[in-house]
């Protein structure tokens, strides 16, 4: 059945490639076996088929960019090989940020770059960082109390958001933040106007403590005369464990998740810490569609634990 979708997919058939990346947001192994043959038919978006590519899939993928005859598909190439986040698609991105390969003055990013497309990185001591956690959980909505005792957000005066108020005392949450080594209450509170236009920081205290990071920058495109805005009425809370860390939307209702890995509207955009220039773990995402029936676009949470920053940012299409 995975061999007539691949197939399919090689003839440019939506719908089959709709079918295997639901297989890659579920069960992405299943898909392992197959990889040679999307390869092969050149099906090579999006990137996150090849997640559970293996050694011998790897290999096929560096002699291509090795090889030099597709500089056009680096970009491609590169997003394979981050998604998979395997050893040696790891040491080769490494090789090609000081060595660029045969098209690289195309792109935008740096070779290593490619890695937060992945849910990794490469930090200034060298060593590599999972950003992202292996549990993941539903994000349901619930109604909250108005805002109104919330303080003002300094650039627009709408009341700020607690969108997520979390404690490592609940056995999930705990899990769902295991990668970012927090312990105790995590709130997180921004704008939900502002952090559409640029990313906002928060410093956070393990008693749930939280205050606007008096360096967030306001942009000069924010619009300045608008009226200030309720923020939304709902808030997370934590759901049912999701069989796999990848099964978020940015898109749908029900999309909403706690832990696992974002999916990006744009370009993979994980949050700088102000306080030490690496980027941040991965919290979770809130879709636009889970916030009002109209609703677009998301809402990514970021924290870094051992500098007591947390972050916010939006993306649409
Ligand atoms: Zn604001
Ligand atoms: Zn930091």
């Amino acid at each position: 059945m995975i061999e007539e979708l691949v197939r399919r997919a090689g003839a440019e058939d939506d719908d089959a490639i709709e079918e295997l990346s639901a297989i890659a947001d579920t069960d992405p192994g299943r898909l392992t076996p197959h990889l040679g043959l999307l390869l092969d038919l050149d099906v090579l978006c999006p990137a996150k088929l090849y997640r559970a590519a293996d050694a011998d899939l790897v290999r096929r993928v560096v002699e291509q960019v090795d090889g030099g005859r597709t500089p056009g598909l680096l970009n491609d190439l590169f997003m394979i090989l981050a998604h998979s986040a395997h050893p040696s698609a790891e040491s080769a991105l490494r090789r090609w940020s000081t060595q660029p390969p045969a098209g690289s003055d195309e792109l935008y990013v740096n070779a290593l770059g490619y890695a937060h497309e992945g849910g990794w990185a490469v930090g200034s001591d060298g060593r590599r960082r999972d950003l992202c956690g292996d549990t993941a959980y539903r994000w349901v909505m619930r109604e909250t109390a108005p805002g109104a005792d919330r303080p003002g957000c300094p650039w627009c005066a709408s009341p700020l958001w607690v969108a997520a108020d979390l404690d490592t005392t609940d056995a999930d949450v705990a899990a769902a933040l295991a990668h970012t080594g927090w312990s105790g209450r995590l709130v997180i509170e921004t704008c939900h106007f502002c952090a559409c236009f640029t990313t906002l920081y928060s410093q956070v205290t393990s008693t749930g403590g939280t205050t606007w990071w008096a360096g967030n920058t306001r942009p000069d495109y924010l619009p300045d005369d608008d009226e200030p805005e309720d923020p939304p009425t709902l808030a997370p809370v934590v759901g049912q464990a999701l069989a796999s860390p990848y099964q978020v939307s940015a898109w749908n209702q029900g999309g909403s998740t706690l832990g696992g890995w974002p999916e990006w509207i744009q370009d993979a955009e994980h949050a700088d810490c102000p306080g030490c220039g690496e980027p941040m773990d991965y919290v979770g995402l809130i879709a636009g569609a889970d916030l009002d029936d109209y609703g677009e676009g998301a809402y990514y949470l970021h924290l870094h634990q051992p500098c007591g920053f947390a972050a916010v940012n939006y993306q649409q299409s």
